[in-house]
């Protein structure tokens, strides 16, 4: 892979002009194709001939991913503490501090969202007794994929409530890992977090 620097320049396709053209590159702000935000002071291609951006280098990618990924909204609940206790102890049960936490929301959201019969458990947890308290903590959990997996999983369960689907999970995770100390979640997890620590 080449790597540029500012100043260098190439011949590229320029869309504006239809046809082939030198490029130059430089820092420009540039807006996201899906209108959703503009990645600041990025290594772009621009052409010589109508000062459009023509060219995104390779190099600039994952600059532009990390932009597309903190746009994305974090799916926001606030739990009774209690709960944030047994995300904290399932993080553990598999090896994993705290920190781990986002990784185990994520992975339970996915495999529910394949696996229709566990997810149609999800609200019978919700009558349970640790499904009470008050309010007193904060989960925000963000991932690329996420915000359509907790949709998805709402229609699944018919459970609306962002915070009660959250609750739900966290108490299938309690039922599986600390209760019930699945086998199979529990090795997928512990390999999760021995490649994360
Ligand atoms: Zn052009």
């Amino acid at each position: 892979m080449k790597i540029f620097k500012i100043g260098d320049s190439k011949q590229a396709m320029c869309e504006t002009c239809g046809s082939l053209q030198r490029a130059t590159f430089a820092l420009r702000d540039v807006p996201l194709s899906d209108g959703s935000g503009v990645v600041k002071s990025v290594l772009v291609g621009v052409c010589d001939q109508c000062d459009n951006v023509s060219l995104l280098p390779h190099q600039s990618t994952p600059v532009v991913q990390k932009q597309l990924l903190s746009q994305r909204k974090p799916v926001e609940s606030r739990l009774p503490a209690h709960m944030i206790d047994i995300l904290n102890l399932a993080a553990l049960a598999v090896g994993g501090s705290t920190d781990f936490i986002q990784s185990l929301m994520k992975y339970y959201i996915f495999t529910l969202v394949s696996d229709q019969n566990a997810a149609k458990t999800l609200s019978r947890f919700l009558s349970s007794d640790l499904a009470k308290g008050r309010a007193e903590k904060r989960l925000s959990l963000k991932g690329r994929r996420l915000y359509d997996d907790v949709d998805t999983l709402k229609a699944i369960t018919d459970i609306d409530n962002t915070t009660d689907l959250i609750k739900g999970v966290i108490l299938k995770i309690h039922d599986d890992l600390l209760v019930k100390k699945k086998p199979k979640p529990l090795e997928q997890l512990k390999n999760i977090a021995a490649a994360m620590a």
